[in-house]
């Protein structure tokens, strides 16, 4: 019996040419291709600029510091998502605080974040769930209105789109992340987008120690040159080994979205059969690129979340829990947070079933059977 994976990077022979001819050239940190996968992602995103990272966790972490957001701050996050959307605003010392989630998209509201708003909130980190693009024009409202800062953690969001753009085009500030869990991969990598250029500038320099000249520049130079570090930076830089496979894996995103998407339109008329089982569809305002394919199970399906997924992996089909819950994590313990109803809810309830490029329908066909076979 094969095995299911829950997912696959589609990564093939471009790609390992591509990594080969950047070690070839000698050039292997951050350089040419890293500047040249930052032009094609913000060309293709339809954003001014790209900032090019070492992870979606320290593009947040540089948004959040090159915006000021600091000590004394209080910066609205989902719980419900990747432990790195709550602990980006701890590293530059602000408080994360919990807001909660809407069941249909996993995502938050401009309602959920409104609820737990204080004169001490300076930003807002807006998560697009799995994919699943949140209602950005509500929230983005809100956050005007009140001079909150508004920055969106897309790691999961290469390809989908809300209101007939793609996700990270604008106007606010978003990190996608290139770990081989998402659409995209670079093995490890992570991008920014913004649609100012001078602000991505600050961004490119304060990602390598704050650098007046980049070493890149530096080689290129016709004279020796000398630099400054005005102020405190980081090491965050992308090589370009990772940026030529990036190169690569842009050119399938098109591709790799759409046969997401046509396998969990597979899943959703096979599995509308079983009763309890409930499946996350496109909201009205945009399309999900189905990062993870994510179901709720509940009354009557006879099974609970973590029996099903023991029954499946039985069955040679690996499965994940659902998006965690940052709040009831031990690093977390010690953090007050509002009550989570719904987040709680979905962490107990919801369960990623396989997706990947090259998964067959075939392959669908016997992920539901498992799943039907289960609750008899
Ligand atoms: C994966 C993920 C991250 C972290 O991305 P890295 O590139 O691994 O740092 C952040 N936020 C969300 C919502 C994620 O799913």
């Amino acid at each position: 019996m094969d095995l299911i994976p829950v997912m696959k990077p589609y990564l093939g022979d471009k790609e390992i040419a591509a990594a080969a001819a950047a070690i070839s050239s000698g050039w292997v940190a951050q350089g040419p291709r890293v500047a040249e996968f930052e032009a094609r992602f913000a060309e293709h995103v339809g954003a001014a600029a790209a900032v090019a990272v070492s992870s979606c966790t320290t593009g947040l972490h540089l948004l959040l510091h090159a915006h000021g957001i600091g000590a004394g701050d209080e910066v609205v996050v989902p719980s419900l998502s990747f432990i790195a959307s709550s602990n980006a605003p701890r590293y530059v010392g602000a408080r994360p605080v919990f807001a909660d989630v809407e069941r249909t998209t996993l995502n938050m509201t401009a309602a959920s974040i409104e609820a737990v708003l204080t004169p001490h909130t300076s930003a807002v980190i807006a998560v697009h769930q799995i994919g699943m693009p949140l209602d950005l024009d509500p929230i983005r409202k809100l956050c005007d209105a009140r001079d909150v800062l508004l920055i969106e953690d897309a790691a999961c969001a290469i390809g989908s789109t809300y209101k007939g753009t793609l996700v990270g085009s604008g106007p606010n500030d978003a990190a996608f992340s290139f770990h081989p869990r998402k659409v995209l991969t670079t093995g490890e990598g992570g991008m920014i987008t913004t649609n100012d250029p001078a602000f991505a500038t600050r961004l490119r320099r304060l990602r390598q120690h704050a650098m007046s000249v980049s070493a890149h520049e530096r080689h290129e130079a016709d004279a020796p040159v000398i630099e400054a570090y005005p102020e405190l930076g980081f090491n965050f830089r992308m090589t370009d080994i990772q940026a030529a496979i990036g190169l690569v894996q842009l050119a399938k995103l098109e591709a790799m979205v759409e046969r997401r998407r046509e396998l969990a339109t597979a899943y959703t008329e096979r599995l509308a059969a079983i009763a309890g089982l409930e499946v996350l569809r496109d909201p009205e305002y945009g399309t999900t690129n189905y990062q993870s394919y994510s179901v709720i199970i509940d009354d009557p399906y006879p099974l609970s979340r973590d029996e099903l997924m023991t029954a499946l992996h039985n069955e040679g089909i690996a499965t994940r829990r659902g998006v965690m819950a940052s709040h009831r994590e031990p690093t977390f313990a010690d953090d007050a947070h509002p009550v989570l109803p719904v987040t709680d809810y979905l962490a107990d309830h919801t369960m990623i079933l396989p997706l990947y490029h090259e998964m067959t329908e075939s392959d669908v066909d016997r992920v539901v059977a498992a799943v039907a076979t289960a609750a008899v």
